[in-house]
């Protein structure tokens, strides 16, 4: 039977709260138990893919083709728990299930209400992902702030869950903010205290805290904190600010937190450290060899979790060539109005991510032909890889007007369309092309030097397609197939002749690339960035 971890968070949202899980789950790895994680989510979307990135940041895909929270990405990158639709329990989701139920005469005869209709679906929900993997420990993220409402069901039933499993099988850790007053000189753990105090009030006692916090925490502070919150000492974890997230297995580690977890499940384990991350990841993370700069040319450049799996393989990319990778983001409306070379001074590779809707598009266009044109490294992604197709099909192949039907449904030249059984969709909903498709790579292409392999599969999340019947007309003038989805006969990626690496990929390489094993073309993309004018 699987025992359970419960992390919420305190005082403020953008704690990371979704770091500290997955770091727990790395930590509980290491010491070779079997994790599942789940993220609980209170909005009532059914799934984060109708938000736009302003309102919910990257959303990440499993391979079953779940549109999910960006915390199951950190999951991924840091364990090796499974992750499925199933991994994200989202308020919008459960209350659609209970509804449908009524409707379908489920609870006839009785009154439907939050307790115990909605809660029970979400335990049911919780433990079914635990049974299903047949895992040691899950842990479960509840998202949003301590004192939210949305919230409350879902804690309800976290509350419930431990009542019912008692002391051992459950734990509650709650991650929380001691600010620092500047003026005062002093670091302060009321907002702490108030926050362990609204989770008391509704029934939930925690028993550890992860406190985040810019200064170190002294003894003093430690005691005062354990004594005001109802826990042992040794359970206020200090969680400091870092340089980069990976650290924080790391530092969480020195500070006694999977012997603690373990202690309190009373599961009796023996510690075999976390060298390989330590070496492998933090060290190289820290004191890399080389350096390299990347150009990201996206319209959500300035929010900081739009491309998160991007920014994330993109550092992967740079610890498997042993250099740091300094991202530089450009936005590709800014692109449309002063044109792409100022800002590739000191680039050595560009990179265009996923992305909706026709603003900025132009600016994306041009800046593919300045890359073609001048052999720098350049990695398309989705919308990245439709846009690769277009500037060919209009720089090259000279095909006038050449554009996406998204864009531009009236084009001569639609390149990029919509295939039949889009074309019928009415539902915005997980309608698109998701999750995990297979595709044969074609040999001596850059791709396939990289995967050092000809069968692939890779996760998805878009609606238009490559239009095939441009294909014959666009590989003619040098256009190279790379890799093509056996099924359906789609194209997965696209390279060009003559150019040190080029590839523009269909699908979303960024969410399957680990820290301590990079996607593969991220690795191959920096490693040709790093030889790019040498
Ligand atoms: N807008 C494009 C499509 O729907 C690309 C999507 C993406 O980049 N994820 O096909």
């Amino acid at each position: 039977m699987s025992k359970y971890i419960f992390v919420t968070g305190g005082v403020v949202s953008s704690l990371g709260k979704g770091i500290a899980a997955a770091s727990i789950g790395k930590l509980l790895e290491a010491r070779g138990l079997k994790t599942a994680i789940i993220k609980c989510d209170p909005y009532l979307n059914v799934d984060p893919g109708t938000m736009n990135p302003y309102q919910h940041g990257e959303v990440y895909v499993t391979d079953d083709g779940a549109e999910t929270d960006l915390d199951l990405g950190h999951y991924e990158r840091f364990t090796n728990a499974h992750l499925s639709r199933d991994s994200s329990i989202t308020a919008g989701r459960v209350y659609f299930s209970v509804i449908t139920k009524e409707r379908h005469g489920d609870y006839l005869g009785k009154t439907v209400q939050i307790i115990p209709h909605i809660t029970d679906e979400i335990k049911e929900r919780i433990m079914k992902v635990s049974k299903s993997n047949d895992v040691d420990v899950t842990i479960v993220e509840i998202g949003g702030t301590v004192g939210d409402i949305e919230s409350l069901p879902f804690l309800e039933a976290i509350r419930q869950l431990r009542w019912e499993l008692g002391e051992h099988y459950a734990l509650n850790i709650h991650v929380t903010l001691l600010p620092y007053i500047k003026s005062a000189g002093e670091q302060k753990t009321k907002p702490t205290q108030h926050s362990v105090g609204r989770l008391r009030e509704i029934g939930i006692i925690p028993q550890i805290l992860m406190c985040r916090t810019e200064r170190p925490i002294s003894q003093e502070q430690r005691e005062k904190i354990a004594l005001f919150c109802n826990v042992d000492v040794e359970a206020v974890i200090e969680a400091p600010d870092v340089k980069h997230i990976y650290e924080c297995p790391v530092v969480f580690k020195k500070e006694g937190l999977d012997e603690l977890i373990l202690k309190k499940l009373n599961i009796k384990l023996p510690d075999r450290g976390i060298k390989s991350w330590e070496e492998g990841v933090v060290k190289r993370l820290r004191s890399p060899a080389k350096e390299v700069t990347i150009a990201v040319v996206g319209k959500y450049i300035s929010l900081q979790d739009a491309y998160k799996s991007i920014y994330e393989a993109l550092v992967h990319g740079g610890i498997a060539n042993n250099a740091r990778v300094n991202i530089l983001k450009i936005d590709s409306e800014d692109v449309e109005k002063s044109g792409i070379k100022k800002y590739l001074k000191d680039a050595h590779g560009v990179l265009i991510p996923g992305g909706f809707g026709s603003r900025g598009i132009e600016g994306k266009i041009a800046a593919v032909k300045y890359v073609r044109e001048n052999n720098i490294p350049f990695f398309g992604i989705c919308l990245g890889m439709q846009i690769a197709t277009i500037e060919f099909a209009r720089n090259v192949a000279l095909l006038k007007g050449a554009n996406s039907t998204e864009f531009d449904a009236e084009t001569p030249n639609p390149v990029i369309s919509l295939i039949e059984e889009q074309k019928r969709v009415k539902d915005m909903g997980a309608s698109m092309r998701l999750g995990a498709y297979s595709c044969v790579l074609t040999k001596a292409t850059c791709s396939f030097e990289a995967y050092k392999n000809d069968k692939i599969s890779e996760r998805h999340r878009h609606r238009y397609e490559f239009n095939n019947t441009f294909r014959a007309q666009l590989m003619a003038k040098g256009l190279l197939i790379a890799g093509l989805n056996p099924e359906r006969d789609l194209v997965e990626i696209v390279e060009i002749k003559d150019h040190p690496w080029f590839v523009g990929c269909q699908f979303h390489p960024e969410f399957k690339s680990k820290p301590d094993v990079a996607h593969p073309l991220f690795k191959g993309f920096i490693t040709a960035a790093l030889n790019f004018g040498k």
